[in-house]
């Protein structure tokens, strides 16, 4: 039976921001969103929009070197399996157990380079079986027999020898896959997967994405996954999140932003991805500029040197208005505020 749709995640507010020789950057600048069981929320924008700070911002794996300043990030998980209440992690004790619970137990995160999670002196194996006494409880020699079935199920060639390698000496691929299996193996509510295919071959890139939707399928788990790359977005996303200079400015279904981006960010977007067919021999539309730095944010609407649609002497001046178009689609621009709700 199908299970019903709620929140697992739910970020409301969220403000990141870190402090350099220039000034305060706001990576993160009043993000709104939800990720629900048994879904994928694909991030996607363009570097610097402040996807993987978000991310990191829900583990708070940002407070070395920033600060999470202001919002939620509503952990339902516990609510939902009748083990608990809501909580916000913000509140969590940063040393405490809780959140050492939720890093690696109820969340798995990947990174887009395994050397950020593995460790190159210990092999795959010892960092396994670790992750899997902390948060299952096995003994040394069951948890070593459950990383053997986890590099197997995750397509890792010849597992029973191959876990006790170390990280130099697997490909690429085989790394992420070993990342994948830590990120996995106490059975995450949610992953979260921060551009973990960016590195690899478009062949170990299909076989991740299989994986990460075959798992899911398993688990019923929710999938977060952050990408620049829009066909990984066709391929996985059940809702999309646009992000640009720190904030969402479209949310829809994957089928309706495809079908009818709003935000004329989206549409630059979509517009500059090759057609197969289409686009042979012509010069694909580029989005003038680059993304600008948060320290130098423009004044009104973020976007609107960038924007072909920019309304002189309104974009530029005013911030533009959410609107609410309904079935979860919403963005954040002035050519929409006659239609549907703004706030
Ligand atoms: Fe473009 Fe103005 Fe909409 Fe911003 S608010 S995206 S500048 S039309």
């Amino acid at each position: 039976m199908e299970r019903p749709l709620q929140p697992l995640l739910e970020i409301s507010g969220l403000h990141t921001g870190f402090d350099t020789y220039d000034g305060r950057v706001r990576a993160v600048d009043g993000v709104d969103l939800a990720v629900h069981a048994g879904r994928t929320l694909c991030v996607v924008g363009e570097s610097g929009c402040g996807k993987s700070v978000t991310a990191r911002s829900i583990l708070r794996l940002v407070e070395d070197a920033g600060s999470i300043d202001a919002g939620a990030i509503t952990w339902h998980g516990d609510a939902n399996d009748g083990t608990g209440e809501p909580f916000d992690i913000l509140s969590l004790d940063p040393r405490g157990k809780r959140l050492q619970r939720l890093r690696g137990g109820d969340i798995g995160m990947i990174f887009q380079e395994p050397a950020a999670s593995l460790l190159p002196l210990r092999t795959i194996g010892a960092q396994l079986v670790e992750t899997l006494r902390i948060h299952t409880g096995l003994d040394k020699k069951a948890a070593r027999a459950r990383a053997v079935e986890l590099l197997d199920a995750v397509g890792i060639p010849d597992p029973k020898r191959r876990i006790d390698a170390y990280p130099f000496q697997l490909s690429g691929g085989m790394c992420q896959r070993a990342m994948i299996a830590i990120a996995l193996c106490a059975n995450p509510s949610l992953l979260i997967a921060d551009e973990p295919t960016t590195a690899l071959d478009v062949t170990t890139q299909a076989r991740i994405l299989d994986l990460i939707r075959s798992l899911q399928a398993e688990h019923h788990m929710a999938v977060m996954f952050i990408t620049h790359d829009l066909g990984v977005v066709a391929e996985l996303a059940d809702e999309v999140a646009v992000m640009y200079l720190g904030r969402v400015v479209e949310r829809a279904p994957v089928d309706e932003l495809f079908a009818d981006p709003k935000h004329p960010y989206t549409k630059a977007l979509l517009a500059s991805v090759p057609v197969l067919g289409r686009d042979r021999g012509r010069d694909l539309p580029t989005i003038p500029g680059a993304v600008p730095s948060p320290l130098h944010r423009p004044s009104g609407c973020s976007f609107h040197p960038r924007c072909a649609a920019a309304v002189a002497g309104r974009c530029d001046t005013d911030a533009p208005p959410e609107v609410d178009f309904g079935g979860g689609r919403t963005a954040e621009c002035v050519l929409y505020e006659t239609e549907g709700a703004s706030t």
